[in-house]
């Protein structure tokens, strides 16, 4: 069975103060509802990794992740973060491959690959994050792009590797844009998904990994998207940033 998963990803959003009080907040719905069976990741800004960890530490089944990290291991360059300085700070998990990063910073399918390998090797979960543009979802080609997307990243990976690794299916034009794909959609593309990994790897090894849908989520249409088949959970950026949003579609999960 997959772990049920519900990822907040804060962004470039907060300074250091409402990064403090968002996840004091949170951590005190979290002790009222004591929703345990899910897991609850909170991607923050490198500066605050730290800072949400140790707020974090000793509360059961909440973690804090990275939004990204390097495809180099180490040495001059500047302004990098690289997973093993992660791993040294016992981040356990990271995005990789968000649809921001590969649009705005051009990350290419290799560079997502790269730095996936490079957390894996510091023992740190990678959220691989996939997900058509509007232009192919509009030329109906979006399985193909999702598929290739995977080939030319994660399916390299061999299956001892791969089931450590948790999917997030964003379609990009309902990122941020308040737009959710229809539950068809999302069925159609997390089947999809799973299906491919059967192909790949194993039947078990399919049902195993979980796969979470990104993309406008809010606490209004959470339940109906969670209780889509194949869907093991979410990615939420703006919606996470209230702490009662965030609770809210946490709970919203069975
Ligand atoms: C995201 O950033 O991964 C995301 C899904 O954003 P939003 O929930 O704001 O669409």
């Amino acid at each position: 069975m997959p772990r049920k998963i519900v990822a907040a990803n804060w962004k470039m959003n907060n300074d250091e103060y409402s990064s403090k009080k968002l996840t004091f907040d949170f951590l005190k719905y979290i002790s009222e509802s004591n929703n345990t069976k899910v897991l609850k990741i909170l991607s923050v800004p490198f500066p605050f990794l730290n800072t949400v960890t140790k707020m974090c530490e000793g509360v059961d089944s909440v973690f804090v992740s990275a939004q990204n990290s390097s495809d180099y291991s180490e040495g001059a360059y500047t302004g990098e973060v690289s997973a093993k300085m992660l791993s040294s700070i016992s981040v356990p998990f990271s995005l990789v491959g968000h649809s921001e990063r590969r649009e705005i910073f051009g990350e290419s399918d290799d560079i997502v690959f790269a730095k996936t390998r490079l957390l894996l090797e510091n023992n740190i979960t990678p959220i691989f994050c996939c997900g058509e543009p509007i232009n192919i979802r509009k030329d109906n080609t979006h399985l193909s792009f999702v598929e290739e997307q995977l080939n030319l990243s994660v399916f390299k990976l061999k299956s001892s590797e791969f089931k450590k690794i948790i999917i997030a299916y964003e379609p990009v034009w309902a990122i941020g844009t308040g737009e959710t794909a229809s539950e068809n959609d999302i069925s159609e593309m997390h089947r999809h998904i799973r299906s491919l990994i059967k192909s790949k790897y194993s039947s078990s090894l399919s049902n195993d990994i979980s796969i979470l849908y990104g993309g406008s989520l809010k606490p209004e249409n959470a339940k109906q998207i969670f209780d889509i088949k194949n869907v093991d959970g979410g990615l939420i950026g703006g919606a996470s940033l209230n702490a009662k949003d965030f609770i809210d579609i946490v709970n919203s999960i069975n």
